[in-house]
């Protein structure tokens, strides 16, 4: 009964992009493995629709660990005086913007935490010199919360898009991973401005973090349904051994999977990462968010001098791979399930009946 009524749920939800609320949560506690193969075949087909055998490369930029918020599950939080602080210069920016054109990259994503030295002009400056250089690239920035004029600034230099994970559409749960210093309101708010602007906005969040429940995932979903963001990046939080949450349990694979199965129905066209975290949990991890419904993957194009320090959680991978190394691998492995990386800039696509 829990099954056909799972099924029936994930119906509508192909046709209306909507649920309720406690229908997402039904959804969430009851997922089980026959409902997982449904909803996973689904997602795909669906996915192939939107994109065909595409997979979106973005190469990842972490261009500095040092992060005045203190957000209590992060490695590379304020208070954690193990962490190793760098910062890259803007030459190292480029040159890793050179290298990752090269190798056939052409969306650039620069990350990093919220480092004062990294003021709007600066962020802009070498975003101009990036699009000047390259006129067929695509400027990611995921660089957290400023206010809605700086956003404005870095998206006439020429930025395109921007990442801002909401972390949890659940106020009194995002309270519990934050300091009293960080506003939730003020997080949805960035992401309503990104969105007012015009960037194509990511949001997202970590799946199995501390507090999280059924309730808390099914606000996410209906957050996700309402904002319609371009993007959306989920992954397994992961515990870091330097942090308040260093006892706690990683999140689940499989409710990764079936989450970001949900979002590809919900959603047909959003560009949706197989994350590192995600196969940091599991070999197969970025395949297997392929297979749930994932179409783009963010191999790291970070100095190697800098790899490890940019340790958000325990354990994460690559972090001692050349890009070179990187992009050839996941290369190989995306054309393992039958799939291939396009060497594009992979926007979003935009449906006309939406
Ligand atoms: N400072 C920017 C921001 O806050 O959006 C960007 C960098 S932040 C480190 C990128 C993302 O890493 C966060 O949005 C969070 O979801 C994820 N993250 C941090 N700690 C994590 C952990 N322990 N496990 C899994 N993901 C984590």
């Amino acid at each position: 009964l829990e099954i056909d009524k799972s099924i029936a749920l994930i119906e509508r939800l192909e046709k209306e992009r909507s649920l309720s609320l406690k229908e997402y949560q039904y959804l969430v506690e009851n997922l089980n493995e026959e409902v997982f193969d449904y909803i996973s075949k689904k997602a795909r087909i669906i996915g192939d629709e939107n994109y065909g055998k595409d997979v979106y490369l973005r190469g990842l930029i972490e261009i500095s660990n040092i992060c005045k918020n203190d957000c209590y599950y992060c490695g590379i939080r304020h208070s954690n005086r193990n962490c190793d602080r760098y910062r890259l210069t803007e030459e190292e920016i480029l040159e890793c913007a050179d290298e990752g054109y090269r190798l056939g990259y052409r969306t650039f994503v620069m990350q990093g935490g919220e480092d004062g030295k990294f003021e709007p002009d600066y962020i802009c400056s070498i975003v101009k010199k990036i699009k000047e250089k390259y006129k067929d690239v695509a400027v990611t920035l995921s660089l957290g919360e400023y206010e809605k004029e700086d956003y404005q600034k870095m998206f006439d230099a020429g930025a395109d898009r921007y990442l801002l994970r909401h972390e949890t559409a659940d106020k009194e749960h995002y309270e519990k991973l934050h300091p009293k210093s960080m506003s939730f309101e003020h997080r949805m708010n960035c992401l309503k401005a990104l969105k007012d602007i015009g960037f194509q906005v990511g949001c997202g969040f970590m799946v199995g973090s501390p507090y999280q429940s059924s309730f808390t995932l099914a606000k996410d979903l209906k957050f996700i349904e309402e904002f319609g963001p371009q993007m959306c990046g989920i992954g397994p939080f992961i515990p870091h051994h330097d942090t308040a949450f260093k006892d706690e349990k990683s999140g689940s694979i499989q409710m990764t999977l079936f989450l970001i199965a949900i979002l590809r129905i919900m959603r047909p066209n959003m560009l949706i990462p197989a994350t590192t975290s995600l196969s940091t949990l599991d070999n197969l991890g970025r395949e297997k968010g392929i297979l749930a419904g994932a179409n783009v993957v963010m191999p790291n194009l970070s100095p190697l001098k800098t790899r490890k320090k940019y340790e958000l959680y325990d354990g994460k991978v690559c972090t001692g791979d050349e890009a070179a190394h990187c992009i050839g691998c996941i290369t190989n492995r995306i054309k393992n399930i039958g799939y291939g990386v396009a060497k594009v800039r992979g926007d979003y696509k935009c449906l006309n009946t939406m």
